[in-house]
């Protein structure tokens, strides 16, 4: 067994009868690795991959059987099966992928990452709250990527914190324009939940905030329910100091993951997102309308603030206002624009180098203010023209 760099490990089976056997032998070593240790008191648990290229089926030389047993690998990692046996079909998108992923390295060094920005709105007002950040990659080849093609490869290339930082980096100082021309409005950027176990994320976005002279409150980090859920000693640590910052924290995607309604309690948590899957056809559809209603209230009454996205039409909107969700995003409102595009908003709707009269922000009603079944009647919302 040799390393053959960061976190990749090479073992040799000589003496074996046939691919079985190899199989047999990288089952065994993964479950071996995946038992949980003991460090310093907390349990962690590794998962590992493993590819399996054999001779002289999958190849003749050093360079070829390793080259495949990587293939392997990166399927098994993508399937979460533990181990896998070299596939020539496998090749060629895995190959695609790999390229992809070394492509990465250099437009985060060389700052081909963008953002662009969706509006969120209050629903009572038509104002717009706050903008989401969302990710953007100018690939000199494939042209402008959205992140579906290219967050997989962010998550394996070992480089989510640079990435997380550059986008952090960009969306604070549009924030702090925006700002600064007289626009309070807030800024949210989505998180990994691997970003929640670098010890320096709440200092690092302090001084963020600081050089671009935003307060912590404009600033909300979206977080996957799912991070949320995979709690541990350090990501419990990180929202905590991320709370003492004064950001607000936002569980993204909300009921699709394992979320228990619990943790929503249990986290200083400002903001829940309702999954766009329950928001589609709210109107139409009256399991949805219950499962929005009811995290809804459950939401206000343990004073957070509830954010709809994938808002694509009036009835949506409409009921969400009845239903009194506060805030609403998505492509009815306005599709995500550049970082002038977002501006220009802000200008035809009188946000910018205008008296600081019109402060939205912070937001956070109090516990039990209003529940979404006792939600008064709204105003229907008069089309895209409140913003
Ligand atoms: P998300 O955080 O749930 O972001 C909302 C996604 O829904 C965005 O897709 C947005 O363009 C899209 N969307 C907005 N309005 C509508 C609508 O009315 N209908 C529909 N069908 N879709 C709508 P996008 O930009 O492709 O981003 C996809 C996902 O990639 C995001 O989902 C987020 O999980 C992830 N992502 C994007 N940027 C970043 C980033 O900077 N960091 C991290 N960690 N993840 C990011
Ligand atoms: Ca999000
Ligand atoms: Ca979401």
């Amino acid at each position: 067994m040799t390393r053959i760099g960061g976190d990749e490990f090479a073992v040799l089976l000589t003496g074996i009868r046939d691919a079985e056997a190899a199989e047999t032998i990288a089952s065994a070593l993964t479950r071996m690795l995946a038992r949980p240790v003991s460090v310093e008191g907390m349990m962690l648990s590794v998962e590992a991959s493993v590819g399996i290229a054999c001779l002289p089926e999958d190849g003749e030389t050093v360079d070829e059987l390793l080259r495949r047993a990587d293939v392997a690998m990166y399927q098994a990692k993508k399937t979460h099966s533990g181990y896998r046996r070299y596939r020539a079909d496998e090749d060629s998108s895995t190959l695609a992928h790999m390229a992809l992923m070394a492509d990465l390295h250099g437009a985060l060094d060389q700052g081909d990452i963008s953002l662009c920005y969706q509006p969120q709105i209050d629903l009572e007002t038509g104002r717009i709250v706050a903008f989401e950040a969302l990710a953007r990659w100018n690939h000199p080849v494939l042209g402008l990527l959205a992140p579906d093609a290219f967050i997989g490869a962010v998550e394996q290339s070992g480089r989510i914190g640079d990435f997380t930082r550059a986008v952090l980096r960009e969306a604070l100082s549009t924030g702090g324009r925006w700002r600064a021309d007289g626009a309070r409005v807030g800024i949210s950027v989505n998180l990994f939940a691997r970003n929640l176990l670098e010890p320096d994320l709440a200092t690092e976005i302090a001084q963020l905030l600081l050089a671009n002279r935003m307060p912590a409150s404009a600033l909300t980090l979206e977080i996957t329910e799912r991070a949320v859920v995979m709690e541990s000693a350090t990501t419990v640590r990180s929202l905590a100091a991320l709370h003492d910052l004064g950001v607000r924290l936002a569980v993204d995607d909300f009921g699709t993951g394992y979320c228990a309604l619990n943790v929503l309690g249990q986290f200083d948590l400002h903001e829940v997102k309702i999954d766009q899957s329950f928001v589609r056809n709210l109107a139409g559809d009256r399991a949805n309308s219950a499962i929005v209603r009811a995290t809804i209230a459950l939401a206000h009454d343990l004073g957070l603030r509830v954010v709809a996205e994938g808002v694509e039409d009036s009835e949506t909107i409409n009921a969400l206002s009845v239903l009194g969700c506060d805030l609403a995003q998505g492509t009815f409102i306005s599709p995500p624009g550049s970082a002038e595009q977002a501006t220009a908003l802000l200008r035809d709707a009188g946000r910018l180098a205008t008296p600081r009269s019109a402060d939205v922000l912070p937001f956070r009603r109090p516990a039990g203010e209003r529940s979404g079944t006792a939600a008064p009647a709204r105003r229907a919302y008069p089309a895209t023209d409140g913003i």
